[in-house]
């Protein structure tokens, strides 16, 4: 078969309703497949099962389904992969990269503290477990300076060792971490193209680096703006985010066009869902999307 050569995805986690944040990375993401005449995949990671709250997907795929979104093959749900995950952490031990790690986070929270504030993690474990200790979670050796060029937020470069140091990708809980799940499941997916939002820009330099330890293609990214209150957090059922199924879907979908630097007619708002996708679908361009990392969502705003 024809290997495509444009294909995005939604990734959203069943934590919750689909509020105006997430629909901003389902609209943002869809029309840039759509433009691109690429796919356009939808995977459930619900790899974090204690975060997962019961009906949230099915929750969200009827939202999705209210908003006219079509998504191409099957779906896909993170906690339905752990044979993969636990191929891609087995040839990352083979080949040296990564180590189990006896640390608490109790240890770990005093010993970074104490010499400089920061969160990394201080090698510990990197040489062997310590006597007597047993493997609680596994790390990667985090080594080496990612460069990546983001189609929004421009040129980012971070130092893994300085920056973040040998990060988990199995938890003590016994869970796969999501910086493992979400690499494994864009290359088993042929992802070529991931647009999301700008709270996950800290994560990329761990997934490229993942990447390339597990021979995979790197995909381009394209972080959008982040919607928050204006205390400028991310919106959540705690951040008192309002769920967008009591809108009518054109009107949302207006709201996320303009948050994305879209200029559609205010009319559009008032239009059928129908007229809204033909005016985001050829009138999408994404060098309008303003370089930032996050913007208070229009909710909140005092004319709304
Ligand atoms: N599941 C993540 C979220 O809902 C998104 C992951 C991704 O797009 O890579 O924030």
């Amino acid at each position: 078969s024809e290997v495509a050569s444009y294909v995005g995805r939604f990734a959203p986690s069943p934590s919750g309703a689909l509020h105006f944040g997430s629909l901003v990375a389902a609209v943002g993401s869809y029309l840039e497949a759509v433009r691109h005449h690429g796919q356009w995949l939808l995977r459930i990671e619900d790899v974090d099962t204690p975060r997962t709250v019961a009906g949230a997907a099915d929750a969200i795929l009827r939202t999705l389904d209210r908003f006219g979104f079509q998504w191409d093959g099957a779906l896909v749900w993170q906690s339905q992969r752990t044979e993969a995950y636990v191929a891609a952490l087995e040839r990352l031990r083979r080949d040296g990269h990564a180590f189990p790690c006896a640390c608490s986070r109790r240890e770990l929270a005093d010993s970074t503290l104490a010499r400089d504030g920061s969160r990394r993690y201080p090698g510990t474990c990197r040489d062997g477990l310590p006597a007597g200790r047993s493997a609680r979670a596994w790390r990667v050796r985090a080594e080496g300076r990612i460069c990546f060029t983001d189609a929004i937020q421009g040129e980012i470069e971070e130092d893994l060792a300085r920056d973040v140091g040998d990060y988990v990708i199995l938890r003590a809980d016994g869970l796969f971490a999501y910086q493992l799940a979400v690499v494994v499941d864009d290359a088993d997916a042929g992802i070529t193209h991931v647009v999301r939002g700008a709270d996950l820009l800290d994560s990329t330099a761990r997934q490229i680096h993942l990447q390339g330890l597990l021979g995979m293609q790197v995909p381009a990214y394209a972080h959008l703006p982040v919607a928050t209150n204006p205390a400028g957090e991310k919106l959540s059922k705690q951040t008192l985010a309002r769920a967008i199924d009591d809108r009518p879907p054109a009107a949302a979908l207006y709201d996320a066009l303009v948050f994305l630097g879209q200029t559609p007619p205010p009319e559009l708002a008032r239009s059928s869902l129908h007229t809204a996708w033909e005016w985001a679908k050829y009138n999408w361009h994404i060098e309008q999307i303003p370089r930032l990392r996050h913007a208070v969502a229009p909710e909140f705003n005092m004319e709304n």
